[in-house]
């Protein structure tokens, strides 16, 4: 181990001790804050499996989450090709901001038309995507009165609930081959699926993934 190196030796600190990390939820793949570690808060985040920062304004070790509670659990810890950058992959408690938003990051700042790339055209999953984030600002946030929060309040019992109903009224809609109502309860039974993996702390990748990994299997009929 001792003749490798560690590999905290690639990292370049900054001459003021300091390195950017950038934290990132591990379900949804959302940036959701940046904040600087020296090489303690690093230390202890290894030691804890929570992150540890230093605070530039209040210059102290910073544990995320020990005043709100909005802690943060690593999942895994990258650096990048030249050692100046760390990414933080976490599971979440709560919202990342201290505003209470979700992810730091929910002010866009306008491009001048001129300077912006083309529209891309959007991916048909891309709805799919988008509310994957919707689905982990709603778990973060808890807005009152959206539908969302009242399922993740309601808890685990509530959403398989919703999910068996969902399913339930998909069976029924394509015996009775209602294209209309088929088209409305998948989307239903899509939206509550998707709930239900927020909850149970399963990325949605990890499905995509095993789609994947099928569709380069032999098919096996059952
Ligand atoms: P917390 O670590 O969540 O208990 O918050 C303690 C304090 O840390 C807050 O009052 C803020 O000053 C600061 N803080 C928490 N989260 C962030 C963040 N995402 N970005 C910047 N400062 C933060
Ligand atoms: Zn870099
Ligand atoms: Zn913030």
């Amino acid at each position: 181990q001792q003749e490798q190196g560690q590999w905290q030796d690639q990292i370049k600190w900054s001459p003021d001790g300091l390195v950017p990390a950038v934290v990132q939820d591990a379900l949804s793949k959302e940036v959701l804050m940046l904040a600087y570690m020296n090489k303690e808060s690093l230390q202890k985040s290894l030691e804890s499996g929570q992150t540890w920062f230093w605070s530039r304004s209040r210059g102290e070790l910073w544990n995320k989450g020990a005043t709100s509670g909005h802690t943060q659990q690593i999942e895994s810890l990258h650096y990048d090709c030249d050692g100046d950058t760390l990414l933080v992959k976490v599971r979440q408690n709560g919202p990342a901001c201290h505003t209470g938003a979700y992810s730091c990051f929910y002010r866009e700042g306008a491009l001048k038309a001129a300077e912006a790339a083309p529209r891309q055209e959007e991916d048909r999953f891309g709805p799919l995507s988008r509310l994957e984030a919707t689905i982990a600002q709603r778990d973060a946030e808890r807005p009152e009165g959206a539908y969302t929060t009242y399922l993740f309040e309601k808890g685990l019992d509530k959403i398989l609930k919703k999910v068996g109903e969902e399913t339930a009224e998909v069976i029924i809609a394509a015996k009775n081959r209602d294209g209309e109502e088929l088209r409305c309860e998948s989307a239903d039974l899509i939206f509550h699926l998707m709930v239900l993996l927020r909850e149970q702390g399963i990325p949605f990748d990890d499905v995509l993934k095993e789609l994947e990994f099928r569709h380069r299997k032999p098919v096996k009929k059952d």
